[in-house]
């Protein structure tokens, strides 16, 4: 494996961005296990290009990502690539991140941290600060599908140590949040950290 050039941690229930040359990859690691991160990615030349869950479905025919398959933009052209998987393999790109009404809805009262407030802070640090929330790639989330249509909400299944290796195809900026929701059992209702990992060029 290439030595890591850069390494982040993400605060349980935070966002952290990363610059990632087009070419270069990363690692998002699941330090504590069973923790769900979700990714976005925008082009750093244009931040109103990014990452699309429901374009890269469309573009792959398949409701989840698979090894050496790209993800696609919203402009329907590959932003990242799926390189390395050393997860039990599920990667959800059907659920919108986790925002302020979602947590409303589920009966909470005040502020509750989600994903997308993670998502505008990290990328408002960056100066950008009015940007479209795409849906995201949740890694490492577990969301099945019946054979009825209806979903499950599972724990996710990763150990300590887990993670997942992405190639950047433009340049990029890399948000991940490490999921804050612990009312729906995603996260075995424990939110922890997550790491972001620059690789070195091989
Ligand atoms: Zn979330």
């Amino acid at each position: 494996m290439p030595d890591t050039a850069e390494r982040i941690v993400i605060p349980a229930r935070e966002g952290r961005s990363l610059h990632v040359p087009a070419g270069r990859s990363f690692r998002v690691t699941d330090r504590e296990g069973g923790q769900v991160g979700d990714l976005f990615a925008f082009n750093a030349e244009d931040v109103s290009e990014y990452a699309s869950a429901e374009h890269t479905r469309a573009f792959v025919d398949r409701l989840f990502p698979r090894i050496g398959e790209p993800f696609v933009t919203n402009r329907r052209r590959p932003i990242l690539e799926f390189e390395r998987d050393e997860s039990p393999g599920h990667h959800d790109m059907l659920c919108a991140a986790c925002d302020p009404e979602r947590f409303w809805g589920l009966g909470v009262e005040g502020w509750h941290a989600s994903c997308e407030e993670n998502l505008r802070k990290a990328m408002g640090e960056l100066g950008h600060e009015d940007i479209e929330v795409p849906q995201p790639i949740n890694l490492f989330m577990n969301i099945p599908v019946a054979p009825d249509g209806s979903l499950g909400w599972e724990p996710a299944e990763t150990k300590p140590g887990d993670g997942a290796t992405l190639r950047a195809v433009l340049d990029c900026i890399v948000v991940v949040s490490a999921c804050p929701q612990d009312i729906v059992p995603i996260n075995g209702c424990n939110p922890t950290s997550l790491e972001i990992e620059l690789l070195a060029p091989n």
